[in-house]
């Protein structure tokens, strides 16, 4: 391949997928047919606790996330598992449709799965778009502005005197010389090319 960067150029958005039990950051949500229900696509991570809530549901919720969302959400929804916490326990969340959707946002779309495709990393689902609203028409949080403006959404910290590799996506430091070409982000799930060499003496 000759450069793989530009898939980067891809327009995408970024949003909170929510179950009835669990939730997560999810970036590519598509609208992949007309009508009044149309269909809408997300590819959910597989290693993602919410990946399995999706799949035993049949249905969710994506909340479409603005420039001025807390970086609460995001830490919240992007950076733990629900293995781990109670995503809901941290956030304002309005019930519609037997759905939670998060207050802070832009609006809601809820589907139901109609059908589903394994990607090997990820699981795309297509859902039926049954209910939707709009909270404030405000500016979207694109993919792209959130990677310009990045450290405003996303906190981490490194250790001084040591070689640290920080995924550029989520904030995971990684520790070492080299980081393999392999490598794979163990928290959201990119390779290698997203991070980025960070050495504080
Ligand atoms: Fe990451």
């Amino acid at each position: 391949m000759k450069n793989k960067k530009i898939t980067r150029k891809i327009s995408q958005g970024v949003y909170v997928l929510t179950t009835s039990s669990g939730g997560c950051v999810v970036d590519a949500v598509s609208q992949v047919s007309a009508g009044d229900n149309p269909y809408i696509s997300v590819a959910v991570m597989k290693s993602n606790y919410t990946c399995e809530l999706v799949k035993k549901n049949k249905k969710f919720a994506l909340s479409v996330l603005g420039r001025d969302v807390s970086g609460n959400i995001i830490d919240t929804f992007g950076l733990k598992s629900g293995r781990d916490i109670d995503k809901f326990q941290n956030v304002d969340l309005l019930r519609e449709d037997d759905l939670p959707v998060l207050k802070d946002s832009l609006g809601y779309m809820i589907c139901e799965v109609i059908d589903q495709i394994d990607t090997g990393s990820h699981i795309l689902y297509i859902g039926k778009l049954v209910e939707a609203d709009v909270f404030k028409d405000t500016e979207v949080l694109t993919y792209q502005y959130y990677q310009e403006h990045k450290d405003e959404y996303i906190r981490f910290e490194t250790m001084k005197g040591k070689i640290a590799w920080v995924c550029t996506m989520c904030g995971y430091v990684y520790y070492g010389e080299i980081l393999p070409d392999d490598f794979i982000c163990s928290r959201c799930g990119v390779g290698k090319e997203y991070f980025e060499k960070r050495e504080d003496a």
